[in-house]
């Protein structure tokens, strides 16, 4: 899929409160830092559609944009910041619980997960969560070019068979870079190829 237009469209902190109409969301989760604003500016080709998480406020906000005029790309608050405070935790939770289970657009959430990590329990526990909630996923391992290939494809392969211990059938999973540009082509075809069919 070529994008040929992206815009941005509203951010809100309410599930309730995002776009009318029918369109597909495909939305993009992860914990702070993993690369989520870099993977969305890589897949639009545009340099500042998605805000860094270093920008104030950004955090509880729900971000939609526009996608050649058919389909939207949604940024979700990242989990995982500890650092936040409990309050501001439990404010996010409900942010993305409530969007991840009410939001009957939502047709494909892709779950970040950083390639040069083990496992991490949080994103083991998220995934399980969408699991027991029946939530359509994929997940998009990022920053790829930080370590050689074998390095990317061993963590990959971690995470996959510790997934393997609990699912019978594994998610689809893309490998990506934003630096480089790595699986662009195949995260962006995946959507093209639901959005089809
Ligand atoms: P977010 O908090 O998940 O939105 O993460 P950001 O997109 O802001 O990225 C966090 C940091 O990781 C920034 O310093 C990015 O430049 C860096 N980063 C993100 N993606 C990549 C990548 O694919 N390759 C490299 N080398 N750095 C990346």
């Amino acid at each position: 899929m070529e994008i040929t237009s992206a815009k941005f469209v509203i951010s809100n902190s309410r599930a309730d409160m995002c776009p009318e109409g029918n369109l597909p969301e495909y939305a993009f989760i992860g914990r702070s830092n993993v690369g989520k604003s870099s993977l969305i500016n890589m897949l639009t080709n545009h340099s500042k559609l998605a805000m860094t998480s270093s920008t104030p406020g950004k955090t509880l906000l729900i971000n939609h944009f526009l996608i050649n005029n058919s389909w939207y790309l949604v940024d979700l608050p990242g989990y995982g910041y500890a650092q936040r405070g409990k309050k501001v935790m439990e404010q996010i939770k409900n942010i993305i619980q409530h969007y991840v289970l009410e939001r009957m657009q939502m047709t494909c959430l892709f779950v970040l997960i950083d390639s040069r990590l083990e496992p991490q329990k949080i994103d083991l526990e998220f995934i399980e969560w969408l699991g027991e909630n029946s939530v359509p996923f994929a997940l998009v391992f990022t920053k790829a070019d930080k370590q050689n290939i074998v390095k990317t494809q061993q963590n990959v392969e971690r995470f996959l068979n510790t997934l393997k211990e609990q699912w019978e059938e594994l998610p689809a999973y893309f490998i990506t870079s934003a630096e480089k540009k790595t699986g662009r082509k195949e995260v962006l075809d995946y959507i093209d190829s639901i959005n089809k069919s």
